[in-house]
């Protein structure tokens, strides 16, 4: 086992014995993530839907087909990526989740992301883009999904300078044509740094 897979399995571990929020008693199952560990971009969700609580893997129902139709149309796999989500555990009814779960639950995000050491971060949906850059320092550039997505912003991990670069979240695409194309014409501007 290599040293990114090994220390995905400690953070795996960790998470699947985790009870440092409340939503450890009303999951099903933790979503701790899923792709290459060798990733040049991870994807962040906000947090599992119903689907994702009773499989353990993210992106699994509609959103995650629109998120697959995206992938195909810059010829990139899934399986290339690496996708998570901010909360490992599913918010009841699919309520927002706390500020005090999602500090909670972050730093396994963070060590997923140090772990893995990609290139791009790809929050998706304006609560894990304003989160997210508000992590990394960008707080002064935080506006409305509307205005971030496609944005390239430079910041800096750990282990050197990544992207992160917003997007829409493909929820928003199953139900409206034209977040779709916005999102393919994104996903073209993510191709450059895959
Ligand atoms: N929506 C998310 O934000 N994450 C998932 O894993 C599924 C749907
Ligand atoms: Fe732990 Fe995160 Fe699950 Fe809360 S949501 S119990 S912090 S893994």
């Amino acid at each position: 086992m290599n040293q990114v897979t090994k220390q995905l399995k400690k953070i795996k571990d960790e998470v699947v014995k985790c009870k440092k929020c409340a939503l450890c008693k009303t999951r099903i199952l933790p979503v701790v993530g899923q792709g290459s560990h060798k990733a040049k971009a991870v994807f962040v969700g906000e947090a599992p839907g119903a689907n994702e609580d009773k499989t353990g893997l993210p992106f699994c129902g509609n959103s995650g087909k629109i998120l697959d139709e995206l992938f195909v149309s810059i010829g990139y796999k899934r399986e290339d990526a690496y996708i998570c989500n901010i909360l490992k555990c599913r918010p009841p009814s699919n309520r927002d989740p706390l500020p005090a779960e999602k500090a909670a639950c972050v730093p396994y995000l963070i060590k997923q992301i140090e772990a893995i050491k990609p290139k791009v971060i790809c929050p998706m949906g304006n609560h894990a883009a304003s989160f997210l850059l508000a992590e990394f320092g960008l707080a002064d550039k935080i506006t409305g999904i509307s205005k971030m997505h496609g944005k390239i912003f430079e910041a800096k991990a750990s282990f050197g300078k990544i992207k992160i670069i917003p997007l829409y979240h493909p929820a928003v695409a199953v139900y409206n044509a034209n977040t779709k194309d916005v999102l393919k014409k994104d996903f073209g501007i993510l191709k450059k740094f895959l």
